[in-house]
Protein backbone atom coordinates (compact mmCIF):
# COMPACT_ATOMS: atom_id res chain seq x y z
CA UNK A 1 0.00 0.00 0.00
CA UNK A 2 2.59 2.45 -0.92
CA UNK A 3 0.67 4.67 -3.11
CA UNK A 4 -2.79 5.65 -2.46
CA UNK A 5 -5.32 7.78 -3.57
CA UNK A 6 -8.05 9.69 -1.42
CA UNK A 7 -11.29 10.66 -2.67
CA UNK A 8 -12.94 14.12 -1.01
CA UNK A 9 -10.90 16.66 1.03
CA UNK A 10 -13.48 16.86 4.07
CA UNK A 11 -11.49 16.21 7.49
CA UNK A 12 -12.43 12.19 7.26
CA UNK A 13 -10.04 12.29 3.75
CA UNK A 14 -7.81 14.83 5.32
CA UNK A 15 -6.62 13.07 8.08
CA UNK A 16 -6.71 9.86 6.50
CA UNK A 17 -4.08 11.22 3.71
CA UNK A 18 -2.25 13.11 6.59
CA UNK A 19 -1.55 9.93 8.47
CA UNK A 20 -0.82 7.33 5.61
CA UNK A 21 1.74 9.83 4.38
CA UNK A 22 3.06 10.08 8.11
CA UNK A 23 3.02 6.75 8.06
CA UNK A 24 5.63 6.77 4.52
CA UNK A 25 2.51 5.70 1.85
CA UNK A 26 2.93 8.83 -0.93
CA UNK A 27 -0.77 9.56 -1.28
CA UNK A 28 -3.05 12.56 -3.61
CA UNK A 29 -5.96 13.79 -2.39
CA UNK A 30 -8.49 14.44 -5.05
CA UNK A 31 -11.24 17.10 -4.11
CA UNK A 32 -14.70 17.82 -6.67
CA UNK A 33 -14.81 21.71 -5.10
CA UNK A 34 -12.61 24.74 -5.57
CA UNK A 35 -11.30 24.30 -1.73
CA UNK A 36 -10.62 21.75 0.89
CA UNK A 37 -12.68 20.98 4.19
CA UNK A 38 -15.91 19.69 2.85
CA UNK A 39 -18.92 20.11 4.88
CA UNK A 40 -16.46 22.26 7.38
CA UNK A 41 -17.22 25.22 5.35
CA UNK A 42 -16.85 29.03 5.23
CA UNK A 43 -19.31 31.26 2.15
CA UNK A 44 -17.87 34.46 1.36
CA UNK A 45 -20.38 37.49 0.65
CA UNK A 46 -18.82 40.93 -0.65
CA UNK A 47 -19.86 42.17 2.95
CA UNK A 48 -18.81 38.87 5.09
CA UNK A 49 -18.10 35.67 5.91
CA UNK A 50 -20.76 33.10 7.10
CA UNK A 51 -20.01 29.42 8.07
CA UNK A 52 -22.89 27.45 6.64
CA UNK A 53 -22.06 24.08 7.07
CA UNK A 54 -20.77 22.61 10.73
CA UNK A 55 -21.75 25.68 13.10
CA UNK A 56 -19.30 24.05 15.97
CA UNK A 57 -17.66 20.98 17.29
CA UNK A 58 -16.97 19.57 20.71
CA UNK A 59 -13.92 17.15 21.08
CA UNK A 60 -14.48 14.37 23.59
CA UNK A 61 -11.90 11.42 22.49
CA UNK A 62 -8.44 11.88 23.82
CA UNK A 63 -6.87 11.42 20.07
CA UNK A 64 -9.35 14.38 18.56
CA UNK A 65 -8.73 16.16 21.91
CA UNK A 66 -4.64 16.31 21.04
CA UNK A 67 -5.41 17.15 17.92
CA UNK A 68 -7.47 20.36 18.48
CA UNK A 69 -4.84 21.07 21.18
CA UNK A 70 -2.56 21.68 18.12
CA UNK A 71 -5.12 23.42 16.56
CA UNK A 72 -5.93 25.58 19.23
CA UNK A 73 -1.98 26.49 19.37
CA UNK A 74 -1.47 27.17 15.40
CA UNK A 75 -4.85 29.42 15.82
CA UNK A 76 -6.82 27.77 13.39
CA UNK A 77 -9.45 26.87 16.25
CA UNK A 78 -10.66 28.69 19.28
CA UNK A 79 -13.36 28.02 21.68
CA UNK A 80 -17.14 29.42 20.66
CA UNK A 81 -18.73 31.08 24.01
CA UNK A 82 -21.91 32.40 22.95
CA UNK A 83 -24.40 34.09 24.74
CA UNK A 84 -27.84 31.06 25.26
CA UNK A 85 -30.84 30.91 26.72
CA UNK A 86 -31.27 29.54 29.67
CA UNK A 87 -32.53 26.26 28.87
CA UNK A 88 -29.82 25.75 26.01
CA UNK A 89 -27.16 27.05 28.18
CA UNK A 90 -28.02 24.56 31.09
CA UNK A 91 -27.21 21.69 28.62
CA UNK A 92 -24.03 22.90 27.64
CA UNK A 93 -21.56 20.88 29.67
CA UNK A 94 -18.19 20.92 26.78
CA UNK A 95 -16.32 23.68 25.26
CA UNK A 96 -17.91 24.17 21.64
CA UNK A 97 -14.78 25.15 19.37
CA UNK A 98 -14.96 26.86 15.82
CA UNK A 99 -12.55 27.11 13.28
CA UNK A 100 -10.94 30.81 12.75
CA UNK A 101 -11.36 32.59 10.90
CA UNK A 102 -13.81 30.56 9.59
CA UNK A 103 -14.52 26.92 9.93
CA UNK A 104 -13.08 26.47 6.64
CA UNK A 105 -9.72 26.62 8.51
CA UNK A 106 -10.08 23.36 10.23
CA UNK A 107 -9.70 21.49 6.40
CA UNK A 108 -6.68 24.28 5.64
CA UNK A 109 -4.50 23.50 8.36
CA UNK A 110 -5.17 19.46 8.17
CA UNK A 111 -3.96 19.91 3.89
CA UNK A 112 -0.80 21.69 4.69
CA UNK A 113 2.11 19.24 2.80
CA UNK A 114 -0.54 17.09 0.80
CA UNK A 115 -1.16 16.33 -2.36
CA UNK A 116 -4.15 18.18 -3.43
CA UNK A 117 -5.93 18.32 -6.75
CA UNK A 118 -9.38 20.70 -6.46
CA UNK A 119 -11.97 20.67 -8.71
CA UNK A 120 -11.62 17.48 -9.70
CA UNK A 121 -14.73 15.02 -9.60
CA UNK A 122 -13.83 11.07 -9.73
CA UNK A 123 -16.69 9.43 -11.42
CA UNK A 124 -15.11 5.68 -12.18
CA UNK A 125 -12.85 3.75 -10.24
CA UNK A 126 -11.79 0.43 -11.96
CA UNK A 127 -9.31 -2.04 -11.48
CA UNK A 128 -6.20 -2.76 -14.01
CA UNK A 129 -2.97 -5.04 -13.76
CA UNK A 130 -3.71 -5.31 -9.54
CA UNK A 131 -4.07 -1.42 -9.65
CA UNK A 132 -6.45 1.53 -9.04
CA UNK A 133 -7.35 3.55 -11.88
CA UNK A 134 -9.43 6.47 -11.32
CA UNK A 135 -11.59 8.37 -14.26
CA UNK A 136 -12.64 11.72 -14.04
CA UNK A 137 -15.32 13.92 -14.75
CA UNK A 138 -14.01 15.97 -17.08
CA UNK A 139 -12.07 12.79 -18.82
CA UNK A 140 -8.76 12.58 -17.60
CA UNK A 141 -7.11 9.19 -15.11
CA UNK A 142 -4.79 8.64 -12.55
CA UNK A 143 -3.56 5.20 -12.30
CA UNK A 144 -1.22 3.07 -10.63
CA UNK A 145 -2.31 3.04 -7.17
CA UNK A 146 -2.58 0.70 -4.45
CA UNK A 147 -5.68 1.78 -2.49
CA UNK A 148 -7.97 3.99 -2.72
CA UNK A 149 -9.85 5.55 -0.11
CA UNK A 150 -13.53 7.19 -0.80
CA UNK A 151 -14.12 9.82 1.66
CA UNK A 152 -17.53 11.22 0.68
CA UNK A 153 -20.87 10.84 1.98
CA UNK A 154 -22.29 8.03 1.61
CA UNK A 155 -25.10 9.10 -1.33
CA UNK A 156 -21.84 10.20 -3.01
CA UNK A 157 -20.23 7.06 -2.16
CA UNK A 158 -22.87 4.58 -3.45
CA UNK A 159 -21.96 4.62 -7.18
CA UNK A 160 -17.96 4.97 -6.77
CA UNK A 161 -18.46 1.64 -4.92
CA UNK A 162 -20.92 -0.14 -7.18
CA UNK A 163 -18.72 -2.36 -8.93
CA UNK A 164 -16.18 -3.64 -6.42
CA UNK A 165 -17.98 -3.33 -3.42
CA UNK A 166 -21.45 -3.74 -3.85
CA UNK A 167 -22.33 -4.87 -0.87
CA UNK A 168 -20.76 -2.02 0.67
CA UNK A 169 -23.09 -0.25 -1.68
CA UNK A 170 -26.13 -1.55 -0.54
CA UNK A 171 -25.12 -1.07 3.28
CA UNK A 172 -24.73 3.10 2.61
CA UNK A 173 -28.33 2.94 0.87
CA UNK A 174 -29.68 2.02 4.54
CA UNK A 175 -27.76 4.71 5.79
CA UNK A 176 -29.42 8.20 4.21
CA UNK A 177 -28.17 11.66 4.86
CA UNK A 178 -30.82 14.49 5.88
CA UNK A 179 -31.05 17.44 3.64
CA UNK A 180 -30.45 20.96 4.98
CA UNK A 181 -31.62 24.40 3.85
CA UNK A 182 -29.19 26.89 5.14
CA UNK A 183 -29.78 31.24 4.68
CA UNK A 184 -26.97 33.26 5.63
CA UNK A 185 -27.74 36.97 5.92
CA UNK A 186 -26.55 40.27 7.64
CA UNK A 187 -28.45 43.12 10.05
CA UNK A 188 -27.78 46.07 11.37
CA UNK A 189 -30.19 45.39 14.06
CA UNK A 190 -28.82 43.30 16.82
CA UNK A 191 -32.31 41.35 16.99
CA UNK A 192 -31.41 39.32 20.11
CA UNK A 193 -29.38 39.41 23.09
CA UNK A 194 -28.85 35.70 22.41
CA UNK A 195 -25.85 34.71 19.99
CA UNK A 196 -27.86 30.81 18.80
CA UNK A 197 -30.96 28.86 19.09
CA UNK A 198 -31.90 25.53 18.78
CA UNK A 199 -35.74 25.42 18.41
CA UNK A 200 -35.63 22.64 16.17
CA UNK A 201 -39.57 22.88 16.03
CA UNK A 202 -41.85 24.80 12.91
CA UNK A 203 -39.07 25.54 10.13
CA UNK A 204 -36.03 26.25 11.84
CA UNK A 205 -33.31 23.80 13.34
CA UNK A 206 -30.90 26.02 14.81
CA UNK A 207 -29.97 29.94 14.04
CA UNK A 208 -26.25 31.55 15.11
CA UNK A 209 -25.07 34.74 14.93
CA UNK A 210 -22.22 34.01 12.89
CA UNK A 211 -20.24 37.60 13.76
CA UNK A 212 -20.02 36.04 18.07
CA UNK A 213 -17.51 33.74 16.86
CA UNK A 214 -14.54 34.61 17.38
CA UNK A 215 -11.79 35.86 15.14
CA UNK A 216 -14.20 36.89 12.46
CA UNK A 217 -14.34 39.89 10.27
CA UNK A 218 -14.35 43.52 12.04
CA UNK A 219 -18.31 44.08 11.78
CA UNK A 220 -18.91 47.31 12.54
CA UNK A 221 -22.04 47.12 14.03
CA UNK A 222 -23.02 44.68 12.00
CA UNK A 223 -25.04 41.55 12.66
CA UNK A 224 -24.34 38.21 10.95
CA UNK A 225 -26.95 35.16 10.93
CA UNK A 226 -26.87 31.76 10.07
CA UNK A 227 -30.09 29.95 9.74
CA UNK A 228 -31.02 26.41 9.13
CA UNK A 229 -33.73 24.73 8.80
CA UNK A 230 -35.08 21.55 10.31
CA UNK A 231 -34.79 18.30 7.68
CA UNK A 232 -38.73 18.22 7.77
CA UNK A 233 -38.88 21.48 6.61
CA UNK A 234 -36.00 20.87 3.92
CA UNK A 235 -37.16 17.59 2.50
CA UNK A 236 -40.81 19.50 2.21
CA UNK A 237 -38.88 22.64 0.05
CA UNK A 238 -36.54 20.45 -1.44
CA UNK A 239 -36.98 21.94 -4.96
CA UNK A 240 -38.44 25.65 -3.83
CA UNK A 241 -35.92 28.15 -5.17
CA UNK A 242 -33.19 30.09 -2.93
CA UNK A 243 -35.01 33.47 -3.14
CA UNK A 244 -38.45 31.41 -1.84
CA UNK A 245 -36.47 29.93 0.94
CA UNK A 246 -34.41 32.72 1.89
CA UNK A 247 -38.25 34.35 2.36
CA UNK A 248 -39.80 31.89 3.64
CA UNK A 249 -36.69 31.20 6.24
CA UNK A 250 -36.24 34.61 7.51
CA UNK A 251 -40.11 35.40 7.99
CA UNK A 252 -39.87 32.06 10.43
CA UNK A 253 -36.94 33.36 12.02
CA UNK A 254 -38.50 36.49 12.89
CA UNK A 255 -41.08 34.72 14.45
CA UNK A 256 -38.70 33.01 16.55
CA UNK A 257 -36.96 35.88 17.70
CA UNK A 258 -40.64 37.83 18.50
CA UNK A 259 -39.57 40.35 16.11
CA UNK A 260 -41.84 42.31 13.11
CA UNK A 261 -39.29 41.64 10.56
CA UNK A 262 -35.94 41.21 9.54
CA UNK A 263 -34.14 43.78 7.32
CA UNK A 264 -30.76 42.64 5.35
CA UNK A 265 -28.00 45.18 4.54
CA UNK A 266 -27.54 43.05 1.07
CA UNK A 267 -29.86 40.20 -0.53
CA UNK A 268 -29.67 37.36 1.76
CA UNK A 269 -28.22 34.01 0.36
CA UNK A 270 -29.48 30.76 0.30
CA UNK A 271 -27.68 27.27 0.24
CA UNK A 272 -29.06 23.57 -0.07
CA UNK A 273 -27.00 20.46 1.64
CA UNK A 274 -28.64 17.65 0.28
CA UNK A 275 -26.60 15.72 2.61
CA UNK A 276 -26.00 17.35 6.21
CA UNK A 277 -26.05 14.10 8.61
CA UNK A 278 -26.49 10.97 8.77
CA UNK A 279 -30.60 10.61 9.32
CA UNK A 280 -31.77 10.12 13.56
CA UNK A 281 -32.27 6.55 14.25
CA UNK A 282 -29.47 4.98 12.01
CA UNK A 283 -27.84 2.61 13.23
CA UNK A 284 -23.56 3.88 12.53
CA UNK A 285 -20.99 1.63 12.63
CA UNK A 286 -18.29 1.23 14.89
CA UNK A 287 -15.21 1.29 12.54
CA UNK A 288 -14.61 2.43 9.08
CA UNK A 289 -14.28 -0.27 6.16
CA UNK A 290 -11.30 -1.52 4.93
CA UNK A 291 -10.77 -4.25 2.22
CA UNK A 292 -7.38 -5.74 1.88
CA UNK A 293 -7.43 -7.88 -0.88
CA UNK A 294 -8.44 -4.81 -2.82
CA UNK A 295 -6.86 -2.20 -1.12
CA UNK A 296 -10.02 -0.47 -0.67
CA UNK A 297 -11.32 1.76 1.72
CA UNK A 298 -14.34 3.80 3.55
CA UNK A 299 -14.04 6.62 6.05
CA UNK A 300 -16.60 9.81 6.58
CA UNK A 301 -19.52 10.98 9.25
CA UNK A 302 -21.72 9.15 7.35
CA UNK A 303 -20.98 6.15 8.73
CA UNK A 304 -20.33 7.15 12.43
CA UNK A 305 -22.31 9.96 13.74
CA UNK A 306 -22.09 12.84 11.46
CA UNK A 307 -20.13 15.01 13.72
CA UNK A 308 -16.35 16.86 13.01
CA UNK A 309 -15.27 14.59 15.98
CA UNK A 310 -16.31 10.95 14.07
CA UNK A 311 -15.02 12.21 10.76
CA UNK A 312 -11.54 12.74 12.01
CA UNK A 313 -11.62 9.66 14.13
CA UNK A 314 -13.07 7.93 10.93
CA UNK A 315 -10.00 9.01 8.38
CA UNK A 316 -7.50 8.41 11.42
CA UNK A 317 -8.86 4.58 12.14
CA UNK A 318 -9.32 3.84 8.29
CA UNK A 319 -5.24 4.87 7.58
CA UNK A 320 -4.16 3.06 11.18
CA UNK A 321 -5.99 -0.50 9.33
CA UNK A 322 -4.20 1.07 5.81
CA UNK A 323 -0.69 1.25 7.62
CA UNK A 324 -1.55 -2.36 9.67
CA UNK A 325 -1.93 -4.06 6.94
CA UNK A 326 1.26 -2.51 4.98
CA UNK A 327 3.72 -3.31 7.64
C1 LIG B 1 -25.63 22.15 7.66
C2 LIG B 1 -24.69 21.32 8.45
C3 LIG B 1 -24.54 21.55 9.82
C4 LIG B 1 -23.67 20.77 10.58
N1 LIG B 1 -23.49 21.08 11.88
C5 LIG B 1 -22.55 20.41 12.59
C6 LIG B 1 -22.23 20.81 13.91
O1 LIG B 1 -22.73 21.85 14.38
N2 LIG B 1 -21.32 20.07 14.61
C7 LIG B 1 -20.71 18.97 14.07
O2 LIG B 1 -19.88 18.33 14.74
N3 LIG B 1 -20.98 18.58 12.80
C8 LIG B 1 -21.88 19.29 12.06
N4 LIG B 1 -22.13 18.93 10.76
C9 LIG B 1 -21.49 17.71 10.24
C10 LIG B 1 -20.00 17.94 9.85
O3 LIG B 1 -19.91 19.01 8.96
C11 LIG B 1 -19.50 16.66 9.24
O4 LIG B 1 -19.59 15.63 10.20
C12 LIG B 1 -18.03 16.68 8.75
O5 LIG B 1 -17.64 17.93 8.28
C13 LIG B 1 -17.93 15.60 7.67
O6 LIG B 1 -16.61 15.47 7.19
P1 LIG B 1 -16.29 14.38 6.06
O7 LIG B 1 -14.87 14.53 5.71
O8 LIG B 1 -16.77 13.03 6.53
O9 LIG B 1 -17.23 14.73 4.82
P2 LIG B 1 -17.28 16.06 3.91
O10 LIG B 1 -16.90 17.23 4.71
O11 LIG B 1 -18.61 16.04 3.25
O12 LIG B 1 -16.13 15.81 2.82
C14 LIG B 1 -16.34 15.05 1.66
C15 LIG B 1 -15.67 15.75 0.48
O13 LIG B 1 -15.74 14.90 -0.64
C16 LIG B 1 -15.94 15.69 -1.79
N5 LIG B 1 -16.49 14.83 -2.85
C17 LIG B 1 -17.71 14.23 -2.91
N6 LIG B 1 -17.82 13.47 -4.00
C18 LIG B 1 -16.63 13.57 -4.67
C19 LIG B 1 -16.12 13.00 -5.87
N7 LIG B 1 -16.86 12.17 -6.64
N8 LIG B 1 -14.87 13.35 -6.27
C20 LIG B 1 -14.09 14.19 -5.52
N9 LIG B 1 -14.54 14.75 -4.36
C21 LIG B 1 -15.78 14.44 -3.94
C22 LIG B 1 -16.88 16.78 -1.31
O14 LIG B 1 -16.84 17.93 -2.15
C23 LIG B 1 -16.34 17.04 0.10
O15 LIG B 1 -15.38 18.10 0.10
C24 LIG B 1 -22.97 19.71 9.97
C25 LIG B 1 -23.10 19.50 8.59
C26 LIG B 1 -23.93 20.31 7.84
C27 LIG B 1 -24.00 20.14 6.35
Amino acid sequence: MRRVVVVGAGLAGLTCAKTLQAGGCEVVVLEKSRGVGGRLSTRRSDLTQYDHGAQYFTARDERFIAFINDRLADGSVAVWAPRLDVKLAQTITEPWYVGTPGMSSLGRAQAIGLDVRTEVRVQLMSRREGHWQLAMEDGSTLDGFDAVVVAVPNAQAMPLLAEHAPDWAKMLEQMPMEPCWTVMVSTQASLTEFDAGLPRTGAIGWWARNSSKPGRPESSGRHDWVVQATAAWTQANLDTDKAGVAQALLQAFALELGVESIEPTCPPMAHRWLYSRLKPGVAALAEPCFRTELGLGICGDGLAHSRVEQAYLSGLQLAQAILAQSN
